[in-house]
């Protein structure tokens, strides 16, 4: 027997068991000839003590062991005489009386600790040594607990998991495809699915009603800090519904999610429309643990001689509470932050409204203190407070609002991350217009259906129809997409032409879909959440989905610890017809 206890168990009731422990050697430390090992495993840590004066020939053993030595010993639970309150076993150590080395270990590139100095690419090529950190390896069990928790709560509602497959054809959510060359079919490709989006509605089609997976998808992107090429979701799928039961299921889901991993009670999601999202926020996943909507000032600042704002088309303002004081140093700060490239904005201006009553601008020789206060008005901005405001085209100038405003919120410390701010955001456009390739574009995926008042619009104005589409926001971030799709063969056809296939592609591609729809398909629905970053969001630690996988690509796309991707075999690449 390799144990009779993890590290991680023993308390001061243990104490005067004989116990046998196995473990990673964390620490040594030799104290004027009393050896300490710190013994850790998945579990814990526990101290173990070595007695020259009672064991002798033991302390000379251990004394040569290093760090991440694997060992098993045999020893006496004992109480501290010095505790440590910040361990769970900190009251007790194990007095050992005999050890068993199971085996060495050369010197790991890079400490065990919480505080690692290993880099991210060190990090990762010896990730079977990084995930034995605590951080990691927190990280990872969380993720367990997540998955165990949708499973619970879907598997209550009648859900069932069904495998699709991953050698398939190239399904459409609008990234490049993985391919895998076929060695059986030459100069012929399987694509890896970027979701099983085609296969959940076949399988309403066939009649299961509810499906759901926990499945890995694949996205040839550009990469991002944040995205991985391989990346999971919980795929979900149901038949006989409307947007309003996929809402109330799945609200359902987050919540059972939240209360049983970190018991955290979310409230009921509010619903904002994909316009007003925009229209407040500057972006559709809006960060609602704070205020600080945009407001829309195009046509009060008009007519003051002011070029910039006399031209544009769109002017916007944030107040920033109490922040009528801030430096000269803070301001140009803020005016760096949306200059910089990739936020574009032309500059910023500012109006402080002192305490006093009084204001002050960046743009003072154009407007006159009843001006100031009357835009100030608008704004309801109180004494105190700063006004920041862009201006340009509508669209750009939302984004960059957006960003000013989140960063706004960085600054002022109101995104803190253990407030949870869920919500749905609906009623998203159904198609967005292509500039480089000149034609519409689902705007989710083609699968999405449209909303019967709509349909008119399909053909005069498809900019503006809107879909059975929603999300869950949670903080800023999008957690999950779905919408009510299409469950009728002509509809089908209408969005693909409206996409610019023509019937033929239409065909090549999708037949086996638009056929499936001839077979009475029930009217469906479903989302899919990204697991990795509801993983991310649910423990509150937001920084990098990869944390939360095990064997992650880095920045690159590359696995550092495989080597990966590689050349291969040059008969391999004969055989598969690969030049
Ligand atoms: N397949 C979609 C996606 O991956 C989700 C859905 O519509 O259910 O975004």
């Amino acid at each position: 027997m390799y144990r009779t206890h993890n590290c991680g168990e023993l308390r001061l009731t243990d104490a005067g068991k004989t116990v046998t422990l196995s473990g990673w050697i964390q620490r040594i430390r030799d104290l004027g000839g009393l050896l300490f090992i710190d013994l850790r495993d998945r579990y814990g840590v526990t101290q173990l003590f070595i007695n020259p004066e009672q064991h002798n020939a033991l302390y000379q053993q251990a004394k040569a062991y290093g760090r991440e030595f694997v060992i098993q010993v045999i020893g006496k639970v004992s109480e501290r005489s010095s505790r440590n309150p910040n361990m769970v076993t900190g009251d007790i150590e194990v007095i050992a009386s005999d050890i068993n080395l199971l085996n060495a270990s050369i010197t790991p590139p890079f400490t065990i600790e919480d505080d690692t100095d290993g880099g991210d690419d060190l990090r990762m090529q010896y990730r079977y040594l990084d995930i034995r950190r605590d951080p990691v390896r927190k990280n990872l069990l969380a993720r367990h607990q997540v998955a165990r928790a949708v499973r619970e709560y879907m598997d209550g509602k009648g859900f069932v998991d069904v495998e699709t497959p991953f050698l398939i054809k190239s399904t459409p959510e609008g990234a490049r495809d993985f391919v895998v060359p076929s060695r059986l079919n030459e100069g012929q490709f399987y694509a890896l699915p970027q979701s099983p989006q085609t296969f959940k509605q076949l399988l309403m089609v066939a009649g299961m009603d509810r499906y759901y997976q926990i499945v890995r998808c694949f996205r040839d992107e550009d990469l991002r800090a944040d995205r991985q090429p391989e990346f999971t979701q919980i795929d979900c799928e149901m038949a006989f519904v409307d947007q309003e039961d996929v809402l109330n299921m799945f609200e359902g889901m987050v919540k059972h999610v939240f209360k049983s991993v970190r018991g955290i009670n979310l409230s009921d999601f509010p619903r904002m429309s994909y316009a007003d999202a925009l229209k407040y926020y500057g972006n559709d996943k809006p960060d609602l643990r704070f205020g600080m909507q945009l407001i829309e000032i195009t046509e009060i600042v008009k007519g003051r001689n002011f070029k910039v704002f006399d031209d544009a088309e769109y002017t916007a303002a944030i107040v920033a509470e109490n922040c009528s004081e801030y430096t000269r140093k803070h301001l140009d700060e803020l005016t760096e932050f949306v200059k910089r490239p990739q936020i574009g904005a032309g500059g910023l201006v500012y109006i402080r409204c002192a305490t006093d009553g009084t204001y002050k601008s960046s743009v003072d020789k154009f407007y006159t203190q009843d001006d100031l206060k009357n835009i100030a008005a608008h704004c309801a901005c109180k004494p105190g407070d700063l006004i920041l405001i862009l201006s340009g085209k509508q669209h750009k100038t939302r984004k960059a609002m957006s960003e000013l405003r989140l960063e706004m919120g960085n600054r002022l410390g109101l995104r803190r991350k253990e407030d949870y701010k869920p919500l749905w955001v609906l009623d998203f456009p159904l198609l967005e217009w292509d500039e480089d390739d000149k034609r519409w574009n689902a705007m989710h995926h083609p699968f999405t259906s449209w909303k019967p008042e709509d349909e008119s619009l399909m053909t005069d104005n498809p900019g503006a129809v809107r879909a059975n589409a929603y999300d869950v926001v949670i903080n800023g971030v999008e957690l999950a997409s779905g919408s009510i799709r299409i469950h009728n063969r002509a509809k089908q056809e209408l969005m693909f032409r409206t996409i610019g296939l023509t019937d033929d592609e239409a065909r090549y591609k999708f037949g086996f879909i638009l056929n499936a729809f001839e077979y009475g398909a029930p009217p469906h629905g479903g989302i899919a959440f990204g697991f990795d970053r509801f993983c991310s969001i649910v423990t509150a630690n937001l920084d990098y989905i990869r944390d939360f996988i095990a064997f992650p690509k880095n920045n690159a796309g590359r696995d550092v610890m495989l080597d990966a991707p590689s050349d291969i075999d040059l008969r391999l690449k004969n055989d598969l017809g690969l030049k």
